[in-house]
């Protein structure tokens, strides 16, 4: 039996050790909230959460796109000792609606924005952190519930805390259940990762309903240091408010970093990290970023092991600038070829285990469908070097099948985007009688369509040469942003 470690709220934890210190910053306003503020605002979350929802350890979903208020919520719902459950604003009513059904949350939380969306898919009662323009929506916290202070919950390390959905890449986005045993085991390893210091700010400008945009709000309450938090990530403001707030810390998506780069960033003094991940990074991008003493630290995480799994430094990606580093100090790598460990430079499945590995899925078939005797199965193909740094190919799935013959996507995808006129190329396997699976390739930008296949044939063998190319306007994408593969094979085969 392992030996449980204390799990008191954090929040409450950081407002008695460290209550002066920033908590929260709002970007827009610049209105900055001690932890002894924060504490106190989660404090009348936590009662009105009280109020409104009637079972006790339920679930409390929000409907809230990145904004501060996003911390005192989590914080709230969490000092009543329920679990936290972030949707996704951008997603189809219908597929709202199906999520709602498979938490069964007592209550929803939600923003003007998405007041009317939360309105309609809502089984259970509405709140809104803003004031609601409608009589079925109730305003979350109230003068009176402001002045109770609600006794933090205790909770077990294994317990449910947060339930986040997964982008939804692969198929329908996937509810992952992450502990509170999770989350802290994930803030510790980042530190040892990548340091901390007292006064440290990151900033939060990626959607606070996906494990990038939420996890540094956990991470800043364990360590004492603050968020900035950026509604909207707008190239020129967000690389002013970087300097301006003495940012030390900032995650990002590839396509956030590459506007940020290519609109001439070149940030301060202050900056100390820029974790760059939730997708692949082109290495010309890392080797950009290096050259303008941006401190650029290739990540790879996902939902499931609460974000970061392996993350190299400046330091190594200035050698291997497409690298993903090291794995954590907590978190164990295994590289799957053919059932068994791969050895070095062999490249397999990713599988992953450790702390901060979910327990698994609020779907029971797809949890018992993603772990192995070795761990949790990603879905990614990598292979490690003799030192164990990880690279990542691509998923499993995006591996093209064709006449017996491997073909992978990125490979291609590599080799395309190489071609004049080539802004973004979708590579994936599609059905064929003849090969099982052929190549397609779903192409953006002013190339035609021979342009592409002559350098193809050029470049590739026979077999990598896509079978089926298409130029078109944009990529279909997946609400979190991703390339939605299903679609690019229904646009290939129409
Ligand atoms: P779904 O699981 O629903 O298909 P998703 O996997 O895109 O969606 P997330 O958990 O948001 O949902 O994303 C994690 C995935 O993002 C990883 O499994 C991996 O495929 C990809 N990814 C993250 N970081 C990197 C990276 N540095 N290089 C390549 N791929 C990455
Ligand atoms: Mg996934």
């Amino acid at each position: 039996e392992p030996v449980e470690w204390p799990t008191r709220d954090l929040l409450s934890h950081r407002a008695e050790t460290t209550p002066e210190r920033t908590a929260v910053v709002d970007a827009e306003t610049g209105a900055e909230r001690s932890y002894r503020e924060f504490d106190a605002a989660a404090d009348s979350v936590a009662a009105a959460v009280d109020g409104l929802a009637d079972t006790a350890g339920g679930r409390v979903a929000t409907l809230v796109d990145t904004r501060p208020a996003v911390g005192r919520l989590l914080y709230g719902v969490w000092r009543t000792g329920r679990t936290y459950a972030a949707l996704n604003v951008d997603l189809a009513a219908d597929t709202l609606g199906a999520q709602l059904d498979a938490l069964d949350a007592d209550l929803l939380v939600c923003e003007r924005a998405t007041e009317e969306l939360a309105a309609t898919v809502a089984d259970c009662p509405v709140a809104s952190v803003d004031e609601p323009t409608t009589g079925a929506v109730e305003r979350l916290e109230t003068v009176e519930s402001s002045t109770v202070a609600v006794e933090p919950a205790e909770r077990s390390r294994d317990e449910t805390a947060l339930i986040l959905f997964t982008s939804g890449t692969t198929s329908e986005p996937k509810g992952v259940r992450l502990t509170v045993g999770n989350l802290v085991a994930s803030a510790t390893a980042s530190a040892f990762r990548l340091g901390v210091r007292p006064g440290d700010r990151w900033l939060v400008c990626l959607p606070t309903y996906h494990m990038g945009g939420l996890a540094p709000f956990v991470r800043a309450a364990l360590y004492g240091t603050a968020v900035v938090v950026q509604r909207e990530f707008e190239p020129a403001a967000t690389a002013r408010l970087l300097d301006d707030h003495g940012v030390t810390g900032v995650s990002l998506v590839p396509t956030m970093c590459k506007r940020l780069v290519d609109a001439g960033w070149a940030p301060g003094d202050s900056l100390g990290a820029v974790l760059l991940g939730g997708g692949p990074a082109d290495p010309d991008l890392v080797e950009r970023c290096l050259a303008r003493e941006i401190p650029v630290c290739p990540t790879y995480g996902m939902t499931e092991t609460a974000s970061q799994i392996a993350t190299a430094l400046p330091e190594t990606a200035r050698r291997y600038p497409d690298t993903v580093g090291q794995p954590l100090v907590c978190t164990d790598v295994t590289v799957l070829a053919d059932g068994d460990p791969a050895g070095p430079n062999e490249t397999g499945e990713i599988v992953v285990s450790g702390p901060t590995v979910t327990p698994g899925y609020l779907d029971d078939d797809a949890t018992a469908a993603a772990f192995g005797p070795h761990g949790f199965h990603t879905g990614d193909r990598g292979y490690r070097d003799e030192d164990g740094r990880l690279w990542v190919v691509g998923r499993v799935d995006d591996r093209i099948l064709t006449g017996g013959e491997n073909v992978e996507a990125g490979t291609v995808a590599a080799v395309i985007g190489e071609c004049n006129g080539v802004e973004d190329a979708a590579i994936v396997g599609m059905p064929d009688e003849e090969w099982g699976q052929r190549v397609g390739a779903l192409v953006v930008g002013t190339a035609d369509e021979e342009t592409i296949l002559a350098h193809c044939r050029d470049e590739l063998a026979p077999y990598e040469v896509p079978k089926t190319v298409r130029v078109v306007d944009a990529l279909p994408r997946t609400p979190s942003g991703t390339v939605d593969r299903d679609a690019v094979r229904r646009l290939l085969q129409s």
